[in-house]
Order: structure tokens, then sequence, then C-alpha cells
């Protein structure tokens, strides 16, 4: 594990705390019911995790990438979906702060403080997903106001947003034609749309969001008019380190540490499952390759840490980390599976959970063929 600083130390120490005591617990109920635990929300509150990649005079507590990625880990060890929520508000948040004027950080960090702090980053549409360029959803500038129509799809923590940091249509040609744009979820014409039902990732309110003449101030857009594509390359791709990539990891973890005590309880020929040489290769594969997941994943945090890398000199790294690590998800949560056999393809073990929450990660964020398209492009260039 890389070296921490003593305050990285006691932020990991007081997640782990939270995530044993208040996450892991509900992690079934939630899972069960798909509500939005708004007592995650309660205790991110308490502990400014929403804003944590805020500085101390807005109330977050400045985490570098490196302490996002001890949070998100540690979370996501608990129960996959936690993080998500903190991961779309950090985001937003870090958008503001590389993109906004300072009006709009006090005026947005402001509207913060009212409800659950929560932010949506709404990009994928009902017809635009990894094709994210062609979007369609429209701000037409009308006086001092845009008219925003269209629709966003699969919206992680939608349901609960105070606000949504939206990508737009401001002009003609694909990418070159992007702006982003903040919308209060109290603005007239705007709505929250069909909740998704899907396999795993359950409470994380990922969910449509309608446009429907939404009157949005012109100030409301962040960053320069028809550039909002370089801020999702440039600042909100980071993400995929700390927030995709450690949620994979964070979660083989669990499944890990799970099925190593099954194995040593579970007696079949009269011996634990854990003396069988198939059984202890896949665990040891599996640590092996959560332990690679993980060296990757600190070794670009430190990078965009220390040295101040930007996206463009770490563009393939970044995507490595993100389809590595959830590819690794997937594989270590389905041999956690097939390590406890039958009961381990039952709903009272957490194991086939963890399974459905990893299938996400290779789709999200970037479908994994998406990275692996980018990680080739820039070794071989545009043929
Ligand atoms: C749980 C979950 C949460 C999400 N949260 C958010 C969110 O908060 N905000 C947001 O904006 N979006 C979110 N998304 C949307 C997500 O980013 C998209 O689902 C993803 O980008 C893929 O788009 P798509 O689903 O439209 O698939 P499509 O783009 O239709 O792709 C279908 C398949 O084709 C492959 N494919 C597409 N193009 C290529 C290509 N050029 N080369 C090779 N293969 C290709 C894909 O990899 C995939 O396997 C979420 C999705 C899920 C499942």
């Amino acid at each position: 594990m890389i070296q921490l600083t003593e305050e990285q130390r006691m932020i990991h120490a007081t997640v782990r705390k939270i995530a044993v005591e208040k996450i892991a617990p509900r992690a079934a109920s939630i899972d069960e019911s798909d509500e939005f635990p708004m007592d995650y929300v309660d205790v991110f509150k308490e502990n400014r995790l929403f804003k944590m990649v805020l500085p101390e005079e807005y109330g977050g507590i400045d985490a570098d990438t490196t302490t996002l990625c001890l949070i998100v880990e540690e979370l996501a060890r608990a129960y996959a979906s936690a993080p998500q929520m903190l991961i779309t508000t950090g985001a937003v948040l870090q958008m503001l702060l590389k993109a906004a004027t300072e009006a709009q950080k006090e005026k947005f960090f402001k509207r913060l403080e009212k409800g659950t702090q929560a932010c949506s980053f709404a990009l994928t549409e009902p017809g635009h997903g990894s094709d994210a360029g062609s979007l369609q959803t429209k701000a037409v500038l009308d006086g001092d106001h845009y008219m925003i129509n269209g629709a966003k799809a699969f919206i992680t923590t939608g349901e609960i947003a105070e606000l949504h940091l939206i990508f737009v249509r401001t002009g003609g040609e694909k990418a070159k034609g992007i702006s982003v744009m903040m919308v209060d979820k109290d603005t007239p014409g705007f709505r929250v749309g069909k909740k998704e039902k899907k396999m795993g990732f359950n409470g994380t309110g990922t969910v449509e969001l309608i446009f429907d003449d939404v009157r949005v101030p012109r100030d409301n857009l962040i960053g320069e008019v028809n550039k909002g594509w370089s801020l999702l390359t440039g600042v909100a791709n980071m993400m995929r380190v700390w927030g995709a990539g450690c949620t994979a990891l964070g979660n083989a973890e669990g499944a890990l540490e799970y099925v190593i005590e099954y194995s040593k309880q579970r007696v079949q020929f009269g011996k634990p499952i854990a003396s069988f040489q198939a059984i202890q290769f896949m665990l040891a594969d599996m640590a092996m390759e959560i332990e690679a997941a993980k060296s990757l994943i600190y070794r670009t945090a430190y990078l965009m840490d220390t040295n101040g890398a930007s996206f463009d000199e770490i563009e393939s790294l970044v995507c490595m980390c993100k389809c590595y690590a959830a590819d690794v998800g997937m594989k270590a949560t389905t041999d956690a599976v097939q390590i406890m056999g039958g009961y381990g393809y039952t709903q009272d073990f957490p194991v086939e959970r963890r399974m459905r929450d990893a299938k996400s990660v290779q789709i999200y964020d970037g479908s994994n063929q998406i990275q692996r398209v980018v990680i080739a492009r820039n070794m071989i260039g545009r043929l």
C-alpha cells in the first residue's frame, strides 16, 4: 500500500468505521427494496462527504485523488451502491471548481447547503450512450435565459439530487456544439422521469431526467459555450480512477474477504473446501488481480496528486484503471459465487449481489469497450 499522510489515515479510519457500522448492515435491505437510502444521505452529510472535494472555506475536506480513492474503496467494500451519490456529487463539484466563476461557485455551493446536498452528472440520453458526442438535449438562448428541451437517461442519484449538471447541445457540430449547464431540481418544466429497474446497483436512484421548456439563467452556463466536451474529457473523466475504478476494487475486496472465511468454514469430503487446491487457486488469482488493480489505481492517483499530471498525459492510465478494475471486479465476484457453490447463488449471502453490482461498472462511465478503444487509439493513433 502507498504511504498515507496523517490526514489521509484519519479520514480512512473514519470512513471505515462508517462503512462497518452504518453502510454494511443496510446493504441487503437496500438491494431488496431499491429505495434510495436517506439514512446514508444523513451520514454522508454529517461527515462532509458530499463536499469532500471542496476546499475547507466551502465546508469541504479538500480531498485529493488518493483520499477520494480511499473513501470510495472503503464504502464499496461495504456496499458498492453506497458511494455512488458521492461520486456523482464529487464529479460535479470538481467541474464547478475548475470551470465556474467565483460568483457561480458561491451560488451553487451555497445552494448545496439545502436539502440532500447531492448532485447528478447527466450526460447519457435515451438515444446516445457511448456516442455521447451526438447528444440532442437542446439549450437555446432566449434573452438572458436558456430554454432547455430533451431527456437524459440512466442518471445516477438523479432521483434525489438538488442540482443536475447537464450536457446540452448549443451548437451544430457533434462534440464541438456541447455546453455544460446547471439545473436546479425546483426549476419549472424539469422533472424526474422513469426510475430504471436494474439487475443490481440498487438504491442509487437511476432515473430519466425530463426537460420540458426549462428556463435557466444564462449564468447557469459553466465554462464557455460549446466547450463542454473538453470539460468532460479534461476534468470529469478523471473520476474514472476514484469513482468507477475504486467502486469495482472495493466491491471485489469485500467479496474476497467474505469467501476466504466461508471457504475455511465450509466442509466437504471431511475437509474445509479451502484445503482444495482448486479453491486455493481461485482465491490466489482473486487476490493477485485485486492487488494489481489497486496498484494501478493508487499509482495513477499518486501521479495526479503529486505530479499534477493533466488528463492528456495520463488518459490511457485513467482508462486502464476503470476498465481493468471493472473486469477484475466482475471476475472476482463471479469466482466468489463459484467458491460458495449453491449458497453463493442464493440471496441469503452477499456475493450474488456483489456479482450483479460488479456488472454495472463494466458498463457505466464509458463502457469497457470504449476504454479499450481509447487506450488503443493512444497507442496507434486514429487510423
Ligand atoms: C448503473 C448505471 C449508472 C449510470 N449512471 C450514469 C450517470 O450518472 N450519468 C450518465 O450520464 N450516464 C450514466 N449511465 C449511462 C452509461 O454511461 C451508459 O450506459 C454507457 O455509456 C453505455 O451507453 P449505452 O448504455 O447507451 O450503450 P451503447 O452505447 O448503446 O453500447 C452498447 C454496446 O455497444 C458497445 N459499443 C458502443 N460503441 C462502441 C464502439 N465504438 N466500439 C466498441 N464497442 C462499442 C458498448 O460497449 C456496449 O457494449 C449509467 C449506466 C448504468 C448502467
